[in-house]
């Protein structure tokens, strides 16, 4: 049942090897500050009445309010929020934004409900958890499934339940509702401002690097696109129905058009027409795109794609992770041992999260930026991050994702060790007893 976190976990254990963490501080990482579950009646178009179950998890909250996505996927369960409720901690830490770690969902197949249905349950779910979130307290986001207009809504029904305009109670919203330039690229953006530091680093010339990207949604298509305006060479995407394949290299931008032009919501890449002739592409499963031999595996979909029984076929030179949780910890030792090194999710997509705090400041100054700015801004962040955590684990001789949470933790535990730790209470000398 809790298979996911257990797996999450266990990143700590590797972590413990390196860190003196107090007991107080591992005993805080391992249980979420809160865990909600809701249930949303939703009245659907014919007339009947459904009740959808949603999750909305706090993990910790010590360096600042927590932040999180709302995922609609029917395979959400409370397990999946925890644990990416607790990489979201992580995550915030790893870059330093003032916050903790959240995250939210509903088991749905949004694809299955029409516009007016996933409005007024976008808006139910809301309703449920309005008590537990605000600008101050935890402000969800977009994540898998859920998008701006999404975001709108729910935006809009928790002003009118709080009968105030709080723009910063949700990030990545539409731009003429408050939401931030630059927040859809954002993930994207992030990830390649980490893979061109870790290119520049061991000398990967762009037009020499091929590039697979399992997940072409929103992170994973402007990844592709911007990296290949950044001169790498994308031979491969995949979504939920299938990939397509060229060894010449794919315009991300127009395999996006035709994905588009045929279904907006149905996620579609089977190639029969003009634009992928042009490409004299071949089409592949997911699986075997997981396995090309390909430079960058960019895993941009969902969580456990790459597990002990792919992990021995796996060809590409190194994996980049901006999904959460793509590769599970058993793969990880077998790709460590293999000498695949993996840029963890932690890092590589936390582009998002950043430019949704650049989001938040925003709404709560009223003062908006350009979008070279937001940019400017993002890159600062992430390649300053990049560069200290590929010299972490370089002077450690440890894994980039031991790195990450290393570092992240460090920041984590320095927090909570300033309120006070077991260490602290027992070793103050000369404190007067209290009657
Ligand atoms: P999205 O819904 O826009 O896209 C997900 C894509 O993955 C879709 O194209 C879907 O068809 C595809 N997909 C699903 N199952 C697949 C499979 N088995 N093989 C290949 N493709 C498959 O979601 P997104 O926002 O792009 O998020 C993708 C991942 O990135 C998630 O893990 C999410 O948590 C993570 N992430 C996203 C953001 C963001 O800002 N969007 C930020 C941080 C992390």
């Amino acid at each position: 049942m809790t298979a996911l976190f257990d797996d999450a976990q266990s990143r700590l254990t590797d972590v413990m090897k390196h860190i003196e963490l107090s007991d107080d501080v591992l005993e805080r990482l391992q249980h979420p500050k809160l865990a909600l579950t809701v249930s949303i009646p939703v009245r659907m178009d014919d007339g009947s009445l459904r009740v959808f179950t949603g999750y909305r998890v706090q993990f910790d909250d010590t360096r600042g309010p927590t932040k999180g996505g709302i995922r609609y996927h029917p395979a959400v369960n409370l397990d999946e929020v925890t644990s990416l409720s607790f990489w979201m901690t992580i995550k915030c830490a790893v870059v330093g934004l003032p916050f903790g770690g959240a995250k939210g969902g509903i088991a749905v197949n949004p694809k299955e409900l029409s516009r007016l249905e996933l409005e007024r349950l976008s808006r139910g779910y809301i309703r449920a958890i309005a008590d537990v979130i605000g600008p101050k307290r935890d402000i969800p986001a977009p994540d898998v499934y859920t998008n701006a207009t999404i975001m709108g809504w729910m935006a809009n029904e928790y002003d009118q339940i709080m009968r105030e305009q709080l723009p910063g109670v949700i990030t990545g919203k539409p731009v003429h509702l408050g939401g931030s330039l630059g927040r859809e690229a954002a993930t994207g953006q992030g990830a390649l401002y980490v893979l061109q530091q870790w290119a520049a680093r061991n000398q990967l010339d762009p037009g020499q690097t091929t590039i697979a990207v399992q997940g072409f949604g929103n992170a994973g298509y402007h990844f592709a696109r911007l990296a290949s305006q950044a001169g790498f060479r994308i031979v491969a995407l995949s979504d939920s129905q299938g990939g397509i394949h060229s060894t010449a290299g794919l315009d991300p931008e127009l395999i996006m058009q035709h994905k588009r032009t045929r279904r907006e919501l149905k996620a579609m890449l089977y190639c029969d027409s003009s634009v992928c002739e042009e490409a004299s592409y071949e089409a592949l499963s997911n699986a075997d795109l997981l396995e090309l031999d390909v430079d960058v595996l960019v895993l941009a979909a969902l969580e456990n794609q790459i597990t002990e029984q792919n992990a021995p076929q796996i060809h590409a030179r190194q994996l980049l992770e901006i999904a959460n949780g793509p590769v599970d910890s058993r793969a990880d030792t077998i790709l460590s041992e293999r000498g695949i090194p993996v840029l963890p999710d932690v890092l590589v997509n936390a582009g998002g999260v950043t430019v949704s705090y650049f989001e938040w400041v925003q709404n709560r100054a009223g003062f908006y930026w350009d979008e070279d700015e937001i940019n400017e801004r993002l890159k600062i962040i992430m390649d300053r991050e990049a560069q200290c955590l590929f010299e972490l684990a370089d002077d450690k001789q440890i894994s980039l994702r031991t790195a990450a949470y290393l570092h992240g933790i460090e920041r984590i535990s320095g927090a909570m060790t300033e309120h006070g730790t077991r260490e602290y209470f027992q070793k103050q000398p000369g404190t007067r007893q209290h009657a």
